[in-house]
């Protein structure tokens, strides 16, 4: 087995017992209901955490070569409570690595990028892994021209550690489907004026 296969299986084990990363059943999962737009649908804000650091880079892909960990692809909308897209938003993204750990030296799974015309992004990296004390979670800052930033987190379905961390929000939960080589989450974001 060659060694990405078994820290992948490695990742996961510490996911088993939620099943949802760990199980080929996860095809068959149902996406969750992509949150609708609207007066009161605005993304909920989170804290942004002991790790957020200004200046990353901008790009799509946090991946790297040699990087452990399992491959994923978040795409989505940003939209405004109206409904309508957001071209142009800055959506700032960093997590742990498989490990669990942070860059804090550099900028090692840490980046930013805009949203095209029609107010859609796509990120390239991998599943974060878990630390002590939190559920799986990829944090974000957003930002859009005449609106109030939003710093927020996203979570997984499936996970034990959600119902464990205490400031999960199911309504920051991604929809997840996978696939033999990538997990694929949706999460669309609705900013505030
Ligand atoms: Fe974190």
């Amino acid at each position: 087995m060659p060694p990405s296969r078994r820290e992948f299986l490695g990742v996961v084990a510490g996911a088993t017992a939620a099943g949802a990363l760990g199980s080929r059943a996860l095809a068959q999962t149902p996406l969750t209901p992509t949150p609708a737009c609207g007066a009161d649908a605005a993304t909920p804000a989170q804290t942004e955490g002991p790790y957020f650091k200004p200046s990353s880079p901008e790009r799509l892909s946090l991946l790297e070569p040699e990087m452990r960990g399992r491959r994923l692809v978040v795409t989505g909308v940003v939209r405004g409570t109206d409904c309508k897209p957001v071209p142009r938003a800055l959506l700032d993204f960093w997590h742990a690595d498989a490990g669990g750990r942070y860059d804090n030296a550099g900028y090692r799974l840490r980046g930013h990028q805009f949203t095209d015309a029609e107010g859609r992004y796509r990120l390239e990296t991998i599943l974060p892994g878990v630390y002590p004390g939190r559920a799986r979670h990829i944090h974000v800052k957003a930002q859009a021209p005449n609106r109030p930033p939003l710093t927020t987190q996203l979570y997984f379905p499936g996970e034990a550690g959600n119902a464990r961390d205490g400031i999960f929000d199911p309504a920051l939960l991604v929809a997840l489907a996978d696939a033999a080589d990538v997990a694929t989450a949706r999460f669309d974001f609705v900013l505030s004026r």
